[in-house]
């Protein structure tokens, strides 16, 4: 790591970015972004000279951390032979992406519709549901995030969407399971999968099975909480949408590619979807990239007739250069199995301990290297540290609580009340139980 101090430097970069570039989600003259000098593996630095350890991974996607020797060779390589090419033409890395993703991917989702990042992933999917059954509703839950174009912020359940509507028309929201603040007044795991299934098959009762064409949800939810589903919930959904011929979305782009300790969240409980949607994880963000893996019954009603839908950058050889490095180094380095044995030895233990000594976590929730913390101001009432507020925005003392993590060195993911755990992959022990500590000192 070569981290040097450059003050004059780091001024300029926050000059012109303060002068020219429009941040997402924010308002523009509130913010006072940090200006990066580099990044490599779990860490990166400032032109100050700070380094920080990266518990976001950046926003839940450098699976495999920063400029991975093998991924960046893989994109100056394929830079050096072809840089872009139209999705109409067979490109070997093209080819060869799909192949290694569809390998992977549960059941017959053997196909690869390739475009630049998750939520155009999401709008395919829901186009691709609509054309399948001749449907028009898509159902999702409150408690989700599905990405910002037009259908997937309508989808999204947080308080982001507000901002964003009057949304679009077809879109039902529902709650999904969430036990430590059950919508079912559920008291444990059993009955709230149970009464989270119930009220599903109630509201497609009332929307009308025969309109909904599909229902997504995030396989484990993330941004909106890291919410793992109670055993039995996703098997329930998968034959509820059998039975009523609806298409299953599963939206895997932040759990998926190893974050929850297997390639795919949905590996855990053996749950195939219709549908998978991916993208973060699967090149780790080095060039734009998502995609939809698409079962056997989907692509065969595409086969005679046109899918009318295409990105011009769709299947990009560099983004699929970077996603066959990406994949193969996963594979090679033991990465997904790294996650796996960090969330059960390392990161569930230490956050375990954590809430032994901290009354303020209500609760510890996660599996691989995908955590939440939830914080609250009582144990017994479970009220959250931070409630909601109009903007969505984390106020005091989450904002004060994630600027003692940046001055001890550590990069935090905080959102509402929580504060999620989300390192790279392939982290060491050693850096988990850096930030870990840092953590403990902070809360
Ligand atoms: N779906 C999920 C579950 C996500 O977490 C995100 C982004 O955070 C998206 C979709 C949107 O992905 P993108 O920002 O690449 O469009």
């Amino acid at each position: 790591m070569s981290i040097s101090v450059d003050s004059a430097a780091g001024l300029a970069v926050k000059a012109a970015d303060r002068a020219h570039v429009f941040h997402s989600w924010s308002a523009q003259a509130l913010i006072d972004p940090l200006a990066v000098a580099g990044a490599e593996g779990s860490y990166f630095w400032d032109y100050e000279g700070n380094r920080f350890l990266d518990f976001s991974s950046q926003l839940v996607n450098t699976n495999i951390g920063h400029q991975h020797p093998k991924v960046v060779a893989a994109i100056q390589e394929q830079a050096a032979k072809l840089c872009t090419f139209a999705p109409a033409f067979a490109v070997d890395v093209r080819s060869e992406a799909a192949r290694l993703i569809a390998e992977r991917t549960p059941g017959d989702l053997d196909k690869i519709f390739f475009t630049n990042g998750g939520a155009e992933a999401n709008e395919n999917a829901i186009r691709m549901a609509r054309l399948h059954t001749g449907r028009q509703k898509v159902m999702s839950t409150y408690r989700s995030y599905h990405g910002a174009t037009a259908n997937a912020i309508a989808l999204t359940g947080d308080p982001r969407r507000w901002a964003n509507e009057t949304g679009v028309s077809g879109i039902v929201h529902f709650w999904g399971p969430y036990a430590y603040r059950s919508s079912f007044h559920a008291e444990n795991e059993a009955q709230e999968c149970e009464r989270a299934l119930a009220h599903l098959e109630a509201t497609i009762a009332f929307e009308g099975p025969q309109t909904v064409a599909a229902i997504i949800l995030e396989t484990v939810v993330g941004t909106a909480g890291i919410l793992v589903p109670p055993a039995g919930y996703l098997a329930g959904v998968r034959e509820i949408c059998d039975r009523h011929g609806i298409v299953f979305i599963l939206d895997e782009v932040m759990a998926g590619f190893g974050r929850t300790g297997e390639w795919f969240a949905a590996d855990h409980w053996d749950v195939v979807p219709d549908l998978l949607t991916f993208a973060k994880g699967v090149n780790s963000g080095y060039v734009p990239l998502g995609g939809v893996a698409i079962s056997g019954a989907i692509a065969e009603t595409f086969a005679q007739r046109p899918f009318p839908g295409g990105l011009t950058y769709s299947g990009h050889p560099l983004a699929c250069a970077s996603a066959v490095a990406t994949v193969n180094a996963m594979a090679e380095e033991g990465i997904v199995e790294n996650a796996k044995r960090l969330g059960e030895d390392v990161i569930g233990p230490g956050l375990r301990e954590l809430a032994e000594r901290h009354p303020v976590i209500g609760e510890v929730r996660g599996l691989g290297v995908f955590w939440a913390l939830e914080l609250v101001k009582d144990r017994a009432t479970r009220e959250a540290l931070t409630p909601y507020n109009a903007a969505g925005a984390a106020a005091a003392p989450m904002g004060e609580l994630a600027a003692a993590c940046k001055q001890r060195g550590l990069w935090p993911f905080v959102n509402m009340n929580r504060l999620h755990v989300v390192p790279p992959c392939n982290s060491s022990e050693a850096e988990v139980k850096e930030g870990l500590a840092i953590l403990d000192e902070v809360l």
